[in-house]
C-alpha cells in the first residue's frame, strides 16, 4: 500500500446490479481536505460508506488506514474505523445526553481513563466554543451548536480522517461557513477531511482539493458542470 490514507482502485458499488459507483480511482492523504461533489444520487455517500468499511466494493479494491477490502481479516473494519471521525447531515447526536456526554462516548467506549476523557472534552468544547453549553441537552441547542457538538465528537478519538456527509445540509449560511472553517481547521492539524456536498461553493477553492462525480462516475474537472 502506499503512504495514501485512502486509496480506490477501480472501485465499483452495484446494488441489484446496478452500479452506484464505478471505475473509482482516487487517493486521500494526510492532511488534505477532500470535497466530494456532485449532484444527489450521484454516488457520494456511497464513497463515504465505503471509506468508512460499512461496504464493501463489488469491484476494485479499497485501502483505508493500511486495511485493504480484498484482505480483510478479523478486526480490520473496527480498528479502521477507531481511525475515522464521521459527522453526518442530520447530527445524529443522543438526545437523552449532555454535550459533554456525547463528545465523551467514544473515549469512553476505548477505555480512557475519567480524567483523560474530561480533560480532551474540555479542550475540544473549548476549540468548538461551546463550554459554555458543555451541561446541555442538543435539544437545547441551535443546529449550528449541534454540528459544532458532533464535530468534537468526531475528533475526539484522534482520527486520521474524518468523513463529513453534507455537515452543512441542515445549516443556515453562517453556520454552514463556521462548519467548513472547523473542518478547515482540523485539516490544517494535519488530520485528512473528506466531505461530501452538492455544493462545492461551500468550501474556498484554494483550500480544497474537489472530486466531482456524475451518475456515480468521477468525472474530469473540464466537463464539471457549472459548479466550478
Ligand atoms: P448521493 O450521496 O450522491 O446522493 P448515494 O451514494 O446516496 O448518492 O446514491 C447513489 C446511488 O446508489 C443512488 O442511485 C441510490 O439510489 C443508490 N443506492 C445507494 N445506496 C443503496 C442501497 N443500499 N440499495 C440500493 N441502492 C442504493
Amino acid at each position: 500500500m502506499s503512504d495514501a490514507l485512502v486509496k480506490f482502485t477501480g472501485v465499483a458499488r452495484s446494488y441489484s446490479d446496478w452500479p452506484a459507483v464505478e471505475g473509482i480511482d482516487f487517493e486521500v492523504r494526510s492532511g488534505e481536505f477532500v470535497v466530494l461533489s456532485g449532484p444527489s444520487g450521484a454516488g457520494k455517500t456511497t464513497i463515504l460508506r465505503l471509506v468508512w468499511m460499512g461496504d464493501l466494493p463489488t469491484a476494485g479494491r479499497v485501502e483505508v488506514c493500511g486495511c485493504s477490502s480484498d484482505r480483510l481479516r478479523p478486526g480490520d473494519v473496527a480498528g479502521t474505523r477507531r481511525r475515522i471521525g464521521i459527522v453526518f447531515q442530520d447530527f445524529r447526536l443522543l438526545p437523552d445526553r449532555t454535550v459533554f456526554d456525547n463528545v465523551a462516548l467514544p473515549l469512553i467506549v476505548s477505555g480512557s481513563s475519567p480524567a483523560q476523557v474530561r480533560k480532551r472534552v474540555f479542550s475540544l468544547l473549548a476549540e468548538m466554543e461551546l463550554s459554555h453549553r458543555r451541561a446541555s441537552f442538543p435539544h437545547e441547542l441551535s443546529g449550528g451548536e449541534q454540528q459544532r457538538v458532533a464535530v468534537a465528537r468526531a475528533l475526539v478519538a484522534h482520527p486520521e480522517i474524518v468523513l463529513a456527509d453534507e455537515p452543512t445540509g441542515n445549516l443556515d449560511p453562517e453556520s454552514s461557513r463556521l462548519v467548513v472553517d472547523l473542518l478547515l481547521g482540523i485539516v490544517r492539524g494535519g488530520t485528512a477531511v473528506m466531505m461530501a456536498t452538492h455544493d462545492p461553493r461551500q468550501v474556498p477553492p484554494e483550500s480544497a482539493r474537489f472530486l466531482f462525480l456524475e451518475r456515480g462516475r468521477l468525472v474530469n474537472p473540464a466537463e464539471w458542470p457549472e459548479a466550478r
